[in-house]
């Protein structure tokens, strides 16, 4: 009978976690113990110009080394973050060592590259952010202005009126916003009149099916056509192949993120092509 009851208890705890698998929940145990133990890191994945190639910025990417499980996705434990929370530590320390490495890669290469960094609808709310970023800014001693933050539509619709009240703080340390996935939510686009917005980041989902694609050529066409009469950078996301940077270089894409220019990789290996002397 004892057993039974503890059953049912076990029965009645479950629901609580209605929107994690268990497999989930493990991984949100190991979460905080990788935390302690320094399992997460940071790679940098350039982003480029088109027409040139040089390396004009980084994303930085965060990676989750498991001792057992090896290699986590960030797309899985990003969410989980997000939801216990742990996305505000992890968020905190991605932005400020990813500034101190901004540091350290204008140093080597001897310009002014620029860091663009995500940040998590839940960390842009918390009451800290702002003094996370001063602290990031102060510490690594890098300029503002050499920083974008990348956030999706989602992030800006959730509470519009604080959403402004904290970019137009973001734009007093002149630090820029990207709208990271551009077109991909359901907002409209009033928001981009609303808000200083000074990037667009189209999503890979439009860029992964170029040139053949028509539909997709129509849409890329259209965001650049809005960019140019906005004023605002475009990145294309996901450019793997030299058909697709052809395509989006030709259309007036000033930047490309993807494999065929740069996957996601370790500080120091970003150094190494930071100074290779065709960059130079
Ligand atoms: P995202 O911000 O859209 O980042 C771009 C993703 O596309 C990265 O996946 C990158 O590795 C991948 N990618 C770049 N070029 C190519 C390409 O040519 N082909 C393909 N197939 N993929 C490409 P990753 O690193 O797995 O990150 C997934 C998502 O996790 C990110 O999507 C972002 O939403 C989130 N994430 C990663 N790091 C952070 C972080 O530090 N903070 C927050 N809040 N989210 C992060
Ligand atoms: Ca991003
Ligand atoms: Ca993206
Ligand atoms: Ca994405």
């Amino acid at each position: 009978r004892a057993k039974q009851t503890g059953k049912a208890r076990c029965v009645v705890y479950n629901p609580r976690h209605d929107s994690l698998s268990e497999h989930d929940i493990s991984l949100e145990a190991a979460m905080f113990q990788a935390v302690r133990d320094g399992e997460f890191m940071l790679h940098y994945q350039p982003i480029v110009d088109a027409r040139t190639r040089a390396i004009e910025g980084f994303e930085t990417l965060m990676r989750w080394k498991h001792p057992t499980l090896g290699m986590v996705s960030p797309a899985k434990f990003i969410p989980i973050a997000e939801t216990n929370g742990l996305i505000n530590l992890l968020g905190a320390w991605a932005l400020k060592a990813a500034c101190v490495q901004l540091k350290q890669f204008q140093e080597a290469a001897k310009r002014p590259l620029y860091m663009s960094v995500n940040i998590s609808p839940r960390q842009f709310r918390n009451d800290k952010f702002l003094d996370v970023l001063d602290d990031a800014i102060s510490y690594s001693g890098v300029s503002g202005e050499h920083l974008v933050l990348e956030i999706t539509e989602g992030t800006l619709m959730i509470d519009p009126t604080h959403a402004e009240t904290i970019l137009g703080k973001m734009a007093e340390r002149r630090a820029r916003i990207a709208i990271d996935d551009f077109g991909t939510g359901y907002s409209s686009l009033a928001y981009l009149k609303r808000f200083p917005i000074s990037v667009l980041k189209i999503d890979r989902a439009f860029i992964r099916d170029l040139p053949a694609s028509q539909k997709d050529g129509a849409i890329c066409n259209a965001v650049l056509d809005l960019a140019r009469h906005l004023s605002l950078s475009v990145v294309a996301e996901g450019v793997e192949t030299e058909e697709q940077m052809a395509y989006m270089n030709d259309r007036g894409c000033r930047y490309v993120q993807g494999y065929l220019t740069g996957k996601p990789m370790a500080a120091n290996v970003a150094i190494a092509a930071l100074t290779e002397s065709h960059y130079a």
